[in-house]
């Protein structure tokens, strides 16, 4: 099948790469030209495991092109998937100019008598698939009326395991209520699901309701545990405990019941958000979302006043090494990483800090410039300085060199926003041991 992929992001990139991947013929479009110089040359632009493989090798059997121009992408293709940024507007609500502005644009390039299914991939609130109809017949017309159905096809995929999350789905969510465009897209995704999991066909509204459902019901298990993790310090119980003592039941299942500091990346945040937002539209107040996003903001800073009760609450002039800037392991992707207001808490606090992420350094250093020193990796960060914070879980800070870290840090003293250690290795490594919703070693 011939299609277009219009934004060449964490989604895009893998969503085209992968179709490509399935024998599909492939244009990705994105209005960034040095990101499209760069992916035509055969650099990859993200940090995805697995994925540069796939791209070279579908961009060398040229199944994968990349371009500025729409046209030509959307001019022969089937499928015109949309890829596109929903970011949050000043209400926080999702801002649709660009996938409108794409749709003003596709109904200028739909021939009447073509036949074109238009997927909206990205997260955007109920309703927005009638608007993307709506726009394109505003631009094109009525004689493209019947030219083209609109589908919305919310994507799952976790970012640090996108590829095998688009390879073998949990389920494909499809809304639409065209039986053609329905052929179009069991065809597409047939080799994705050969195990049986499940395509969902179901009505357009209910399918963009389900993504910010699941989004917002995963941030919800966040915020929950990051609650029980206060109790647990409170109560002097061990959130560790608790977390396996529910997690074994499987109404509640293993997973999202690790307690930390905060969720972030592009999703949860700006999805919540636009949910509630969405709810008030309709005259509702989504409380518990509401709940979960003040819960979130403030276990972000959850460790802030131990750092400080710990230096007497005398923080300038220290220096203090971070671990781990990405929002979470496997990924380059910094947007609302938690790492990112603690290092502004601590730097408005009077404290220098030294991070290092192993793939998050380039995209932090245009951000944050020279307000933080660089460590070449994650023991060059820690000379002389007064504590260790750790804020991403990657898994090469899990089972580190404790000597080094000793003979590097001024002081034993780690704070631990990821829960990495044991509690009693660290008792018995003589390191002063600061953690979530677990007792403190001193
Ligand atoms: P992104 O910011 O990484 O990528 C968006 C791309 O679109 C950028 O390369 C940008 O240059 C390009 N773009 C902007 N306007 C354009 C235009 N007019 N024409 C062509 N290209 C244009 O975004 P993302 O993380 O890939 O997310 C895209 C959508 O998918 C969002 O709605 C997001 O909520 C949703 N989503 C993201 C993830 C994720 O893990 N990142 C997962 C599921 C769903």
């Amino acid at each position: 099948m011939k299609i277009a992929v219009i934004g060449t992001g964490y989604v895009g990139l893998v969503t085209g790469t992968c179709f490509a991947e399935t024998g599909n013929e492939v244009i990705c479009v994105d209005i960034d030209k040095s990101k499209v110089e760069r992916l035509s040359k055969g650099e990859i632009t993200i940090y995805e495991p697995g994925l540069e493989k796939l791209f070279l090798r579908n961009l060398k059997e040229e199944r994968l092109r990349f371009t500025t121009n729409l046209s030509e992408a959307v001019k022969d293709a089937l499928l015109v998937l949309l890829a596109l940024p929903t970011p949050p507007g000043e209400d926080g609500s999702a801002d649709l100019s660009y996938i409108l502005g794409v749709a003003a644009e596709l109904g200028k390039l739909i021939k009447p008598g073509d036949y074109k299914v238009v997927i909206d991939k990205s997260t955007v609130p109920v309703g927005t698939s009638a608007k993307v109809k709506n726009k394109i017949l505003e631009t094109g017309g009525k004689a493209v009326e019947g030219s083209f159905d609109v589908v919305s096809n919310p994507e799952f995929l976790r970012e640090g395991i996108a590829v095998e999350d688009f390879m073998k789905p949990d389920r494909v969510v499809i809304g639409t209520d065209s039986a053609r465009a329905r052929k179009v897209i069991d065809d597409l995704y047939a080799p994705f699901v050969r195990q049986g999991n499940p395509v969902i066909f179901m009505d357009e509204p209910s399918a963009e309701l389900t993504k910010y459902a699941a989004n917002s019901f995963l941030a919800t298990k966040i915020s929950f545990m990051n609650e029980i993790a206060i109790l647990c310090e409170r109560f002097g119980a061990d959130v560790d405990m608790v977390r396996r003592g529910i997690g074994s039941d499987s109404r509640i299942g293993k997973r999202f019941l690790f307690p930390g500091i905060g969720y972030g990346g592009s999703c949860f945040p700006k999805d919540v958000q636009a949910l509630v937002k969405s709810a008030n539209e309709v005259d509702y107040d989504f409380q518990i979302l509401n709940a979960v996003m003040k819960v979130n903001e403030a276990q972000k800073l959850h460790l802030m006043p131990a750092i400080s009760k710990y230096f007497n609450h005398q923080l300038k002039g220290m220096r203090i090494a971070i671990w781990g800037l990405a929002f979470k392991p496997n990924t380059d992707d910094i947007r609302e990483a938690p790492a990112f207001y603690m290092i502004d808490a601590l730097l408005k606090a009077g404290a220098t800090v030294c991070a290092f992420d192993p793939e998050a350094m380039h995209n932090t250093k245009a951000v944050l410039k020279d307000k933080i020193e660089y460590g070449e990796n994650q023991y060059a960060t820690l000379k002389d300085a007064d504590a260790l914070v750790i804020a991403t879980e990657w898994n090469e800070f899990r089972t580190p060199d404790f000597n080094k870290i000793a003979s590097n840090l001024k002081n034993k003293v780690i704070f631990d926003g990821r829960n990495l250690f044991d509690l009693t290795d660290m008792k018995e490594l003589g390191f002063y041991y600061v953690s979530v919703g677990r007792e403190t070693v001193n």
